[in-house]
């Protein structure tokens, strides 16, 4: 395994601050299975790898004093969302069983195996997936079918959220998406024991058990080719062997820097990008009892918040802010009496792929609407602090103007429109990862992990 970084992980790393540590990407952990099915592979210990399914899972707050809690018992969550917001109680619950309806259609048609396959044409899952079409409302937006399901814009805006769970835009992105909340409600939402880079060190501890050998520092160069197969790499000046090829590089920087001009497939690599971030890791010298573990403070305008992200390209200054404080539950993540705050706001993929010049700006409305919302002096409490930026991403995986999820899912083409799991013009090259099919957030880049193992199996005989 080549990596030019000095650790694993990529986006799901860590990083410690004085007494502080921060999981630096993800936060969020749905189908727990997946990996445990990895642990289930290799002979290790099956308790080492453990985690909790949160019975909370959001805090929700607008500027206009409202707020609400996200329950994993879907029952619960309805009635908050009757009591608070004045929504039926059994919308809710049908909203809730047609996301379940959604994701089963979607689970054996999409993610569970390659779209590029002719032979997975035939499969029962994709015939059903057909004729399941008319219910799976294909020529509507998330927010057009949530606008009309609910009565108060406080529920649709929380609803529309879940298109951000793969950088998209809820006014744009398809219906189908609708199937995200299943995940969390229906399924559930964990947190592993000691915070998410409990996951890479789990994988890595599994990987190194099996026998794959670890290269750090090691930038792959570029894949050397015989013949239209990948048969090896250059990695530090020296060029290594191998069968096969397998990345989980971003497809655009893998395509633009490790293989000749010819082979780039423009028309995939030009679509647009899913949204970006800018993360303020805060050390926070106090405890916030109205805060857990996953918190949301929206934007007053949601609307012009997307506007501003894909058609402006630029940030929003009354962003909706995300914080997440794993010291809830992981007591060694932050001092006594103090919080670990990842402070995330969406912003633009990064087009210029230059230093960000808005780093200020955003900051101060970020304090600004932390102070109007929580009541609070934030900048009193922050005893330490780092930044990660759209160009910091960038720098530190690859990922082409630091876009979270590969390609944006805005039409209802995009399942489509994602790089397949191998290469159609060089024998023995595979992909895996966010920026390929069937897309990114860490249950899909296992999923492609899956879809690619098939793969070489079937192709590799
Ligand atoms: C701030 C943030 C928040 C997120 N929140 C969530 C969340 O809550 N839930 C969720 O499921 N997902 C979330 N995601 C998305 C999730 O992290 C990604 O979808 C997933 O981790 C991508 O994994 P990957 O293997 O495709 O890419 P990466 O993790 O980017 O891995 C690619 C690896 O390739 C290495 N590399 C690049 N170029 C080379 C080269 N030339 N030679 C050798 N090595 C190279 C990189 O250093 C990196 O280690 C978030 C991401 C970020 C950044």
């Amino acid at each position: 395994m080549f990596e030019k970084n000095s650790y694993p992980g990529g986006k799901l790393s860590e990083l410690r601050l004085g007494a502080y540590r921060f999981d630096k990407g993800p936060s969020l952990f749905t189908l727990p299975e997946l990996v445990d099915e990895l642990t289930g592979l290799s002979k290790f210990d099956n308790n080492s790898f453990t985690y909790r399914r949160l019975e909370d899972i959001t805090n929700y707050f607008f500027e206009d004093g409202t707020r609400f809690k996200a329950f994993s018992n879907p029952d619960k969550f309805a009635q908050e969302l009757e009591e608070k917001l004045g929504e039926d109680k059994t919308f809710v619950l049908k909203h809730l069983k047609k996301s379940g309806f959604y994701y089963n259609t979607v689970k054996g048609l999409f993610l569970e195996q390659s779209l590029s396959r002719f032979k997975n044409l035939f499969r029962f899952a994709t015939l059903r997936g057909i004729l399941r079409a008319p219910y799976l409302h294909l020529l509507s937006s998330m927010h057009e079918i949530n606008a009309k399901r609910f009565k108060n814009q406080k529920t649709v805006q929380m609803f529309d959220r879940y298109a951000t769970y793969n950088g998209s835009d809820p006014y744009r992105a398809p219906a189908l998406l609708n199937l995200i909340p299943h995940l969390e409600f229906n399924l559930g939402a964990y947190l592993p024991e000691r915070g998410m880079h409990q996951i890479t060190e789990h994988l890595f501890a599994l990987a190194k058990n099996l026998g794959v050998e670890f290269y750090f520092n090691h930038a792959v160069e570029k894949v050397i080719l015989q013949d239209y197969r990948a048969c090896g790499l250059l990695s530090n000046g020296r060029t290594y062997a191998s069968d096969i090829v397998l990345s989980d590089m971003d497809m655009s920087a893998f395509y633009k820097k490790l293989l000749p001009r010819e082979f780039t497939p423009k028309k995939l690599l030009e679509q647009e990008k899913s949204s970006s971030a800018f993360v303020f890791y805060w050390g926070i010298k106090k405890e916030f009892s109205e805060l857990g573990l996953h918190n949301i403070l929206f934007s007053n305008d949601y609307k012009e918040e997307f506007r501003c992200l894909f058609q402006e390209q630029s940030p929003y200054y009354d962003p909706t802010i995300y914080i997440n404080i794993t010291s809830k539950y992981c007591k060694e993540d932050a001092p006594s009496g103090c919080e670990n705050w990842f402070v995330m706001i969406n912003v633009p993929h990064n087009k210029s792929r230059e230093q960000i010049a808005y780093t200020t700006g955003l900051r101060k409305s970020v304090v600004e609407k932390i102070n109007r919302v929580l009541k609070t002096n934030i900048e009193a409490f922050i005893d330490n602090e780092a930044i990660l930026d759209p160009h910091g991403i960038e720098l530190q995986t690859s990922s082409v103007g630091g876009s979270l999820y590969g390609n944006a899912s805005n039409s209802r083409f995009s399942a489509f429109l994602r790089h397949a799991n191998y290469s159609k013009k060089i024998k023995g090259l595979y992909f895996a990862g966010g920026s390929v099919h069937p897309g990114g957030g860490i249950p899909l880049c296992l999923l492609s992990a899956k879809i690619v193992t098939q793969l070489i199996e079937e192709k590799e005989k």
